[in-house]
């Protein structure tokens, strides 16, 4: 068959590596690069060069197997990543990395603080109590994360300085929202990921050189007659002999099969056709906007340096409905350097201007219980009228949801799975 795959981030490169060899594959990128979200800054300077990751950073060796498996077939090398967690003020009045005792009592009089000694309380607790909820039915249980916290007693402390920051910052998603948040499937995360706890962790690791590094091997297996960048398909229409796609100030072109690698909004709006149930599945599963700065100022990491983490939450005065959270790339890349990469969500503002090497806005699915049974209706749309969805919104958001939702759709076209 003559397929286009539209998008090519982690979903679509993987789709069209899958498929390549049993069919005649088109790669449709709207940028003038692949990859997406896997997005790798190269930072030259008279005193070194340094590849720095702005969108997709970590994996780790147990959430990701197709992922690991598509590296290990494409030769790509990882290395260990630090992967520490804290939450700080922009004051220094409050701060922590949760990594260590030296970190956590970062800020000393924390010791003799009884709110910060009650959060600390109820993180073990929690990491003792939450797995339960799994034992329990759904039918019998299914509350939200508010009503769990509620019912159980949790401070307002833990909840708002460590537990909300956290699944925020792994969801790259709204605060207010994680409120509303299936509190089964945090506890189901969190467990998977080794979060409740501080043995039994997964060893989280980096793509030497960056990830866009294994983007280069797998496009230069692809062949460049396959990749067309810079092209933004515009719509796409089906009918019962094929599929027209239209590109920005192109001709229609026709193929035999149409795989829709862009996030569910992007592609429900490309549909000229979309049916009653593309909408309501696609629809149910929005995005939302988060603002990304690469940059050099240590201003945004924690006063204290023993509080500085791979993963350092801001506390805002006031709300944003947005996440903002500051990641220390030296540590998660092993980057040997002499200044502090940053890349730092929804806080752009903050940054000195001098400091900013890159600013870029990346959309994040938001996930709500409505989200999760779309989801799980995806038999319903893909395959029909010659059409595969694939993308990390089928799944967690994360770079192995993208991966196996590739898998899974090709899988139904005829192409081969990884090795
Ligand atoms: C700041 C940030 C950090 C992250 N860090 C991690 C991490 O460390 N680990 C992890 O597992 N996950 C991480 N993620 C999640 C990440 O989003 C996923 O891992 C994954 O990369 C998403 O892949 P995708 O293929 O679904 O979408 P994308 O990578 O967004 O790819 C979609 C592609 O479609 C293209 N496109 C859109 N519209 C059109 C059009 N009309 N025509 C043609 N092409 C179009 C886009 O340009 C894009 O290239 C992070 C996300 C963000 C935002």
């Amino acid at each position: 068959m003559k397929i286009a795959i539209i998008g090519a981030g982690v979903s679509g490169l993987v789709a069209a590596h899958l498929l390549h060899g049993s069919h005649d594959v088109t790669l449709i990128e709207a940028n003038d690069h692949a990859g997406g979200h896997t997005n790798t800054v190269r930072v030259e300077s008279d005193t070194g060069a340094w590849n720095v990751d702005t969108g997709f950073i970590v994996h780790n060796d147990r959430n990701y197997p197709r992922f690991q498996a598509l590296l290990a077939e494409l030769g790509v090398a990882t290395q260990p990543a630090e992967m520490s967690f804290g939450v700080s003020d922009a004051v220094g009045d409050f701060e922590y990395n949760g990594s260590s005792p030296n970190g956590l009592y970062a800020k000393r009089s924390h010791l003799l603080t009884p709110s910060f000694q009650r959060m600390i309380a109820d993180m073990v607790r929690f990491n003792r109590e939450a797995r339960e909820l799994l034992e329990t039915s759904p039918q019998t249980w299914d509350p939200s994360l508010r009503e769990y916290l509620a019912a159980r007693g949790y401070s307002d402390g833990f909840v708002e300085r460590l537990l909300v920051p956290q699944a925020s910052a792994v969801w790259s998603a709204d605060p207010e929202q994680m409120w509303s948040f299936p509190a089964r499937f945090l506890v189901e995360f969190f467990d998977n990921h080794g979060m409740l706890g501080f043995r039994d962790r997964p060893q989280w690791r980096t793509v030497v050189g960056g990830s866009a590094r294994y983007v280069e091997v797998l496009l230069d297996r692809l062949g460049d007659e396959r990749l067309r960048l810079s092209t933004p398909v515009e719509s796409v229409a089906r009918d019962d002999d094929g599929v027209t796609v239209t590109a920005r100030g192109g001709e229609p072109e026709r193929y035999d099969h149409v795989v829709l690698a862009v996030h569910s909004d992007q592609a429900l709006r490309m549909l000229a056709d979309p049916s009653e149930r593309e909408a309501e599945l696609l629809g149910a599963i929005p995005y939302q906007r988060n603002d990304v700065v690469l940059h050099t100022d240590r201003g945004l990491l924690p006063r204290r340096r023993r509080a500085w983490a791979s993963w350092n939450y801001h506390l805002g005065e006031r709300t944003t409905g947005r996440p903002t959270v500051t990641y220390h790339m030296n540590r998660l890349q092993q980057l040997d350097a002499d200044r502090e990469f940053c890349v730092t969500l929804n806080r752009g503002g903050d940054v000195r201007r001098e400091h900013v090497i890159e600013e870029i806005a990346w959309d994040h699915p938001v996930f709500t219980a409505a989200g999760r049974v779309a989801q799980e209706r995806w038999d319903e749309i893909d395959n029909v009228r010659r059409t595969s969805y694939c993308g990390a919104y089928w799944g967690w958001g994360f770079h192995e949801d993208g991966v196996a939702s590739a898998v899974r759709a090709v899988a139904k076209l005829g192409g081969r799975s990884l090795s």
